[in-house]
């Protein structure tokens, strides 16, 4: 008996201190807030009072996982889980400025996140939409700005790149995801005399601030930003990913193996002529494609684990547009993964040059018609074979590209086996998962 009542009492002490030690805590954040608004975001310029002021009152440690609450008020982004961030206090008041809100304008957002841009601009704006491509995100952000109360927010999961149609025209506008240049849709989706402040860039994002006048677009740069890529076009059941068949692969040749293997060279220079889509499909085959009714490809597989993913990069071929596409053997077709131009955006130039420059300047990426793109999934082969697998990769890499040399040289066609790039370069420009491990250019001889 004696015992259970000094449990009892130690419960209730130590239920007192939790209570207090949460009220010395919510202190600290209101310090801790004040202090950001001041030193991190005033200090560098953001003069709207209305902005700071909700920026004092919003409780951002509330918007990011319990292990980074006590960062929350720090001068930097924060993970918020899915591989994605936060936005830095500062560059959340820039661009809450910049849209330059009075209180009865309709706002959408791209790249909900934590919701907590969603929440800023609720206090300051009538209504606001805002899109998450991530199912995890989207879901989290809802939940979590209806327990804070907001009712002027609505969360949809999707694709912000072609906003939210229903609920247009828009008067502002603020995307929190980079894409290479400004996407069409939300332009038209700009009411007239609105606001749309979006980073635009791979490498090297600008903030800009796009305002409409007359049905006219004027933009102005703000600041360098790094902001993670907009997500767009990728294989996530997007209905803009339209399946292209290619043509069936020839099976029978005019020349010989023999032929073929004397004569093969790797060629750096190349005709100023498209490849067609029936050569594209063929050199496809050749590399990755099913050759056996089981699934068994034409070339060698350890296991048939098949850990390379292959990928073309179009320039010039007819029937195509330019840009980069993924090869699915198993239907013997394609899937445009990313635009190759910046029809908006004139700094971006085109992807081949791009890919040119992440490849240590080596023109012939830029000059030829197409690039493959040959990428591993390491875990697929080591899985299996654990350590050893990445031999077994690298070999697999080794067959396809013989295969591409040999079938190329079949077509009258040139190449050139590349393993000389800057791998993060490559990885990031063309946003792929996977290891690139060959560029294979090829064009007419
Ligand atoms: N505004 C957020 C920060 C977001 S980070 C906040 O206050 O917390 C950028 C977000 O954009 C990520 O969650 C990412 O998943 C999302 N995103 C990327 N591409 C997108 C797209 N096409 N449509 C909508 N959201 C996208």
């Amino acid at each position: 008996m004696k015992k259970e009542i000094v449990i009892l009492i130690a419960l209730i002490l130590l239920g007192c201190q939790s209570l207090s030690s949460e009220k010395e805590q919510k202190v600290s954040f209101i310090q801790l807030r004040e202090k950001m608004v001041t030193e991190q975001i005033e200090a560098r310029g953001v003069k709207d009072k209305r902005v700071l002021a909700v920026m004092r009152r919003v409780e951002r440690h509330r918007f990011v996982p319990q292990e980074y609450q006590r960062l929350a008020y720090r001068d930097s982004p924060l993970p918020i889980g899915e591989d994605q961030t936060i936005s830095q206090p500062y560059i959340v008041g820039l661009m809450t400025e910049l849209l330059r809100l009075s209180g009865d304008e309709m706002v959408l957002e791209i790249g909900t996140g934590s919701g907590y841009q969603a929440a800023i601009l609720a206090e300051l704006a009538k209504e606001v939409y805002t899109i998450e491509i991530l199912e995890p995100l989207a879901k989290s952000a809802k939940i979590r700005l209806k327990d804070l109360g907001y009712k002027n927010i609505k969360v949809k999961c999707g694709d912000g790149y072609l906003g939210w149609e229903e609920f247009a025209p828009f008067d502002g506008i603020i995307v929190t995801c980079a894409p290479p240049y400004i996407p069409k849709p939300l332009i038209e989706q700009l009411a007239e005399g609105g606001r749309m402040v979006i980073p635009v860039g791979e490498y090297y994002q600008e903030l800009k601030l796009l305002t409409k006048r007359k049905g006219k677009i004027q933009e102005q740069s703000i600041i360098p930003v790094r902001f993670v890529p907009m997500i767009h076009n990728e294989r996530r059941g997007n209905p803009v990913n339209k399946e292209i068949k290619l043509p069936s692969p020839k099976v029978k040749g005019t020349i010989s193996v023999e032929e073929t293997i004397s004569k093969r060279r790797s060629r750096r220079e190349y005709k100023d002529e498209p490849l067609s889509l029936k050569e594209v499909g063929q050199l496809l085959w050749a590399a990755s494609g099913i050759t056996a009714k089981w699934g068994g490809r034409a070339a060698p597989s350890a296991g048939a684990t098949y850990p390379i993913e292959t990928y073309l990069l179009v320039g010039r071929v007819e029937k195509l547009d330019s840009g980069l596409y993924h090869y699915l053997p198993s239907s013997h077709s394609l899937i445009k993964v990313m635009e190759g131009s910046r029809p908006v955006d004139g700094m971006g130039g085109d992807l081949r040059r791009q890919l040119a420059s992440a490849a240590l300047g080596q023109g012939m990426i830029r000059e030829a018609p197409i690039t493959i793109v040959l990428a591993a999934v390491f875990q697929r082969t080591t899985g299996r074979y654990g350590k050893r697998g990445i031999r077994y990769v690298n070999m697999e890499i080794g067959h396809i590209g013989e295969n591409i040399y040999l079938q190329a040289e079949a077509m009258d066609l040139a190449t050139v086996a590349v393993g000389a790039f800057n791998d993060a370069a490559v990885k990031k420009l063309l946003r792929l998962k996977e290891e690139v491990l060959y560029l294979m250019p090829v064009g007419r001889q």
